[in-house]
């Protein structure tokens, strides 16, 4: 059994991370260890910036989005000499093992730790972008979804009010997951994602003949950032089509706001097994859904190994245009 361990939330935040720190340092005092928590991700970590916590440290919480241990990226933390450092300060309170919550690079960054430095550790997803190998859920992916569909059901409106066509950018640079979920959900007539081609100009002439015979009120195109800026694809389809377009960033507001249900019970579920993993002995995983079950994953594979989008939605997402 290990008895001193840390947790900590890296990268770009995302709702849920409360939620799973709670259940992080509630199932570590629950079972007699040390938890630590470390502020500010990987620069707090060099920074030595961590504080022992118990139950009441994380009361009140769950439902906040955002992260009371705060986040932040770190530069230093990619070299050899800084995870090193980064280990020192762990042992030197006597820290045996690290619950990482954060994205692919945070991910990364904790595998590099692991394997150098012989730092134990057990990640957690956490990232809005869904876009980690072996599971079909990340922490705080349900509520960003569920906010963009609250934006696309109020564009809708003022779309079909004026016959325009919608142009909406959601994030993910390197993932069409929320754009194709999103898109899906609020019933977009195009899903621009950065995994698939797209030719605009067959868009912008589908696009006029639908309206040429008065099929369309109005016409909804999602796209993911990395598939494209929506004022460049707004600019260049109204120049085609010659029909009023406007485009919407939706930007930071993306990541913000309380938990969902969904986010909140498996950010909860995902970081107990986590911690009783990490105190148990266990080391380079990270833990995560996949059908409804709670899975670990080998955390070299979750970080080199690419997720792919789902072709049945990419495919289906067409059909019910
Ligand atoms: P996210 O976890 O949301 O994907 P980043 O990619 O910014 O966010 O990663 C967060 C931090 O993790 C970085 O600032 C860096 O300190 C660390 N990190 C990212 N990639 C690596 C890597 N390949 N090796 C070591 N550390 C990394």
């Amino acid at each position: 059994m290990r008895k001193t361990i840390a947790v900590m939330t890296s990268g770009g935040d995302s709702p849920g991370m409360n939620a799973a720190t709670r259940a992080v340092v509630r199932t570590a005092v629950q079972s007699g260890a040390r938890i630590f928590g470390i502020y500010n991700g990987y620069r707090g970590l060099l920074e030595n910036d961590m504080v022992e916590m118990n139950r009441r440290s994380v009361s009140d919480i769950i439902q906040r989005g955002g992260t009371i241990l705060g986040t932040a990226r770190s530069q230093e933390f990619t070299t050899p000499e800084g995870r090193a450092k980064a280990a020192e300060n762990l042992r030197e309170r006597g820290v045996e093992g690290v619950i990482v919550i954060g994205g692919d690079g945070s991910l990364r960054g904790a595998q590099h730790l692991a394997d150098e430095q012989g730092i134990a550790v057990v990640g957690l997803p956490g990232t809005i972008d869904n876009d980690i190998w072996g599971m079909d859920y990340t922490i705080g992916s349900d509520t960003a979804a569920n906010t963009i569909i609250d934006a696309i059901n109020k564009l809708r409106d003022t779309a079909s009010a004026h016959r325009r066509i919608a142009v909406l950018e959601v994030m993910g640079r390197h993932s069409g997951w929320l754009a194709l979920i999103t898109g899906m959900s609020g019933g977009a007539e195009y899903i621009l994602v950065p995994e698939e081609l797209y030719d605009l100009h067959q868009i912008a002439s589908e696009i006029r003949a639908m309206y040429d015979e008065n099929q369309k009120r109005y016409v909804l195109i999602v796209v993911a950032e990395g598939a494209g800026s929506a004022i460049d694809i707004g600019i260049k389809l109204e120049e085609m089509t010659g029909i009023d377009t406007r485009a919407s960033v939706l930007g930071h507001i993306q990541r913000g706001g309380s938990p969902t249900v969904m986010d909140r019970v498996y950010a909860s579920v995902l970081g107990e097994k986590a911690t009783l993993a990490l105190l148990s002995g266990v080391s380079n995983v990270v833990y995560g859904v996949k059908h409804g079950r709670i899975v670990n994953v080998n955390l070299y594979d979750a970080v080199t190994k690419k997720k792919q989008l789902d072709p049945e939605y990419i495919r289906m997402a067409k059909v019910l245009a």
